[in-house]
């Protein structure tokens, strides 16, 4: 096997897009990194990926390539490294000089669509709870999850608003705001296990 089947072999293209940062959904479909996605449009295949509105298409070597700004080769040393496939041989220095070069602009722009994407995740959580824990007669006690959707809704919705219509400053005052204390970060973890289902999400 080459290096470039080796790591194809232990990788799928699901593990690395999320290992990328991408919010895969149940359907396959993340939003895409190489344009300025608003609904995903980048399908997640076992080995490869498409997007469906910029044509960006490959494996999983050449989705961190191109996500990163890496050769071939090099990307497949980086993911031969993130995933364990050559414990004795770390990233190179040259490649994690390319890693480190990546400008602000570009670390906004990846963080302003992490932010868009585990809101709009958010968001549909939280109406799907509106409406299937919606309390059925007046003497119910309120479920939690109703109550974190009446209180959230509102404010995801606003967030996401900004996010998708203004202006860059206003775009980065919300980015700064949500990426603050981990504040995104603990909101994914928090959708990703299968506990939200049975329990509210953030604290009120
Ligand atoms: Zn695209």
């Amino acid at each position: 096997m080459t290096r470039f089947e080796t790591v194809k072999a232990h990788v799928s293209m699901r593990k690395a897009a999320e290992s990328c940062g991408l919010s895969v959904g149940r359907n396959s479909m993340a939003l895409c990194p190489f344009h300025n996605d608003r609904h995903p449009s980048l399908l997640i295949a076992d080995d490869h990926f498409h997007c469906f509105a910029c044509e960006a298409h490959g494996d999983v070597i050449d989705f961190v390539a191109r996500l990163y700004g890496l050769s071939l080769t090099e990307a497949a040393q980086k993911l031969a490294s993130d995933f364990g496939i050559d414990p004795d041989k770390p990233i190179p220095v040259s490649i994690r000089r390319k890693l480190k070069i990546r400008t602000e602009a570009q670390r906004l722009r990846e963080n302003e669509w992490l932010c868009f994407s585990i809101l709009n995740d958010y968001l549909w959580l939280l109406r799907d709870w509106e409406k299937r824990y919606a309390p059925q007669a007046p003497e119910d006690v309120l479920d939690e999850r109703f109550v974190e959707a009446c209180h959230r809704l509102p404010w995801a919705e606003y967030q996401l608003d900004i996010l998708m219509q203004s202006d860059s400053y206003e775009r980065g005052e919300v980015v700064s705001e949500l990426t603050a204390g981990g504040f995104i970060r603990k909101l994914q973890t928090c959708l990703r296990e299968e506990r939200y289902h049975e329990q509210p999400c953030l604290d009120q």
